[in-house]
């Protein structure tokens, strides 16, 4: 499961939590959330959310060890 966060008030939207206040159920993913969810943070669209990295990666080229 992914989370998204807000790019203008820095709300995070947890796809394994939801948004049981808007009526959103755990588990549902950032794009099957309707096209009218706002952030209940600051009312944005979904256009403003941008996608959190689960990890963060060093870039690593695998080739390299081949
Ligand atoms: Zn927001």
């Amino acid at each position: 499961m992914a989370r998204w966060i807000c790019s203008v008030c820095d709300y995070v939207y947890d796809e394994e939590l939801g948004d049981t206040a808007a009526g959103i159920p755990p588990g549902t993913p950032f794009g099957d959330l309707p096209e009218g969810w706002r952030c209940p943070g600051c009312r944005v669209g979904k256009e403003a959310f941008v996608r959190l990295e689960e990890e963060e990666e060093e870039e690593i080229n695998e080739e390299e060890y081949l």
